[in-house]
């Protein structure tokens, strides 16, 4: 990635900006990240598609439209908690599971309620990220990531965002919202979906 590039962050979700802030950090490299709202606001896209690709690239092309005549660099994330007891779900719609958009403790709680007939050892699930990059000459990127790990039956620690107090691991017996914001980077799906894309830029 060249040196001194601003990539401007589709997203209203301020913990996602902190953690790309952090993974940039770690990584090295001189590149600051904006946020939409350094640019009037993230647009309000409708998450239709289906897919975490759709979804990403809908976000980055609105966030292109408000910024027309900028000649930005544009990441969006589309990610989410996969659970296979529950074919999948919440996926694609975990920001909004319970319904209204962002209420992240009534999504956990129907989680929850979700999980309450699923015996412990078949709790399985993965959070799932994917970025999009959209050059300012329209180039598209994608880059994926992903962290397999348990849910559990009651939340546990104060660290992190979304879903993350009731997420093991592999590997660990903590949360992620126990971890360091370190340790959560190291192996998170945001985490490896970033670094795929600074080894492939
Ligand atoms: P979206 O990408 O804006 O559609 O929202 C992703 C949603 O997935 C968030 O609102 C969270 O509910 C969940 N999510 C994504 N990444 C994480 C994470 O790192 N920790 C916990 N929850 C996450």
């Amino acid at each position: 990635m060249k040196a001194g590039l601003t990539l401007v962050l589709a997203s209203g979700n301020a913990h996602k900006a902190e953690e790309f802030r952090a993974l940039v950090s770690a990584s090295g490299l001189a590149v600051t990240i904006a946020t939409a709202k350094e640019f009037g606001g993230m647009p309000a896209v409708e998450e239709d598609t289906g897919t975490f690709a759709g979804n990403a690239r809908k976000k980055a092309r609105a966030l292109r439209e408000r910024l027309a005549g900028n000649p930005a660099w544009i990441l969006a994330d589309d990610s989410g908690l996969c659970v296979e007891a529950l074919g999948g779900e919440p996926g694609v719609e975990s920001a909004y599971y319970a319904g209204a958009v962002g209420d992240a403790a009534a999504n956990r709680r129907k989680l929850l309620e979700s999980l309450r007939a699923v015996p412990e050892g078949k709790r399985q699930a993965y959070f799932y990220c994917l970025l999009f990059l959209l050059g300012p000459d329209g180039a598209e990127r994608l880059h994926e990531g992903r962290c397999d790990g348990r849910l559990i039956g009651a939340e546990r620690g104060s660290g992190g965002f979304g879903y993350d107090s009731l997420f093991v691991p592999d590997g660990f017996d903590r949360t992620l919202a126990e971890l360091t914001s370190d340790e959560k980077n190291r192996i998170s799906h945001r985490g490896r979906a970033w670094r795929s894309l600074v080894a492939a830029l």
